[in-house]
């Protein structure tokens, strides 16, 4: 199937599934659609991700500011949807220590659960790039791996 179909049926169908990458840039629209669609499931990057977020779609926060910031929009979603885990690791998670893996996921893990007061209970690798290692590590936490499946970008809505 061709990207530009896929993208088509993303919209179609993955309204309430929600990739959450740039809440710094799109956060407003995100909250609209959210009032519009009920029970969304948002899989929510977290500070971990900072040079990903930076390099990609550019930051003018420092990493604390950027975790603040991440703190306050997150609690205001909790209340309407369901916040799980978005995490990249690497497009070739096997070129990593398992020790990075490792402090990557735990450190998103403990964000939820220190910072948000959510015990998340799905995560959604980045580029859905996984091995073994980070699997077992995501599972050892009690995450389901959520592989390939319909959703948007928050950058996608309108
Ligand atoms: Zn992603």
């Amino acid at each position: 199937m061709k990207i530009k179909d896929l993208r088509f049926l993303n919209n179609l169908f993955g309204k309430k599934i929600i990739h959450l990458e740039t809440p710094h840039i799109h956060g407003e629209k995100l909250l609209k659609h959210l009032k519009k669609y009920r029970d969304c499931k948002v899989y929510c990057l977290t500070p971990i991700n900072y040079d990903f977020v930076n390099v990609e779609f550019g930051l003018k926060l420092s990493k604390k500011q950027y975790q603040k910031f991440l703190i306050e929009y997150y609690s205001k979603l909790k209340k309407d949807c369901n916040l799980q885990l978005h995490v990249h690791l690497n497009q070739y998670p096997e070129n990593l220590s398992n020790h990075q893996k490792e402090k990557m996921i735990k450190e998103a893990y403990s964000f939820f659960i220190n910072q948000l007061k959510i015990k998340p209970t799905e995560i959604v690798f980045g580029w859905y790039a996984s091995d073994k290692s980070s699997e077992d590590i995501a599972i050892s936490l009690g995450l389901k791996i959520i592989r390939r499946h319909l959703h948007i970008y928050d950058r996608w809505i309108k």
